[in-house]
């Protein structure tokens, strides 16, 4: 899947080095051995395919599968978070989060609105259009494909303020949403589409 359009051509994703995938998975975990590394095309990256040179393991990392919700509770007027957690902390943020294994990401992203904001949901629409992403967590470098649903909310009066822990819900009007303020470059892909009509 290719960029999507609306990507700036001045965003960069600022990975440092010494998180990526081969300067942090060194040892073989089936044999323990230090050969473990991307065997070809040392140019690639980030690097996808990992083969132990002793026991011959292989192992291929794969962008985990994220989702996230456009949620309006009128035309216009978009359901939002920010964040309470790194990464990202204090940033604007949309509901959602990561599928779990061997979970439909349709039940992730109504998982996730309940969890972060006490709202049910009854119909998803899942947007044709994918984003990716790439980010440092606790010194690793993560790679995700987000997964963007339309939905529809069952009532709003359930709607909390904060989840205590990760998140704080807010409604924007689509005319005075920063992009800046949105921390995670693909998020803001996404809301910068939402904006200009595009998703
Ligand atoms: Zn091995």
């Amino acid at each position: 899947m290719p960029e999507s359009r609306s990507a700036t051509s001045s965003e960069v994703h600022v990975v440092s080095a010494g998180t990526s995938a081969q300067h942090v998975l060194t040892y073989c975990p089936r044999c323990g051995s230090k050969g473990f590394s991307p065997p070809d095309d040392p140019g690639m990256h980030p690097a996808a395919y990992f083969l132990c040179t002793r026991c011959g393991f292989e192992f291929f990392l794969n962008a985990a599968a994220s989702t996230a919700a456009l949620i309006e509770r009128e035309p216009g007027l978009l359901l939002m978070t920010r964040r309470l957690k790194e990464p990202e902390q204090g940033k604007l943020d949309l509901p959602g989060g990561f599928v779990d294994l061997r979970e439909r990401a349709e039940d992730t992203v109504c998982r996730e609105i309940w969890e972060e904001c006490r709202l049910r949901i009854v119909r998803t629409y899942l947007v044709n259009r994918t984003y990716w992403n790439s980010y440092v967590y606790g010194g690793f470098t993560y790679h995700t494909l987000d997964l963007v649903f339309r939905c529809e909310v069952a009532s709003w009066d359930s709607l909390i303020s904060t989840d205590g822990s990760e998140v704080e819900t807010l409604l924007i009007r689509k005319g005075e949403i920063d992009l800046n303020a949105v921390g995670l470059s693909s998020v803001r892909r996404i809301v910068g589409d939402y904006i200009e009509g595009n998703i």
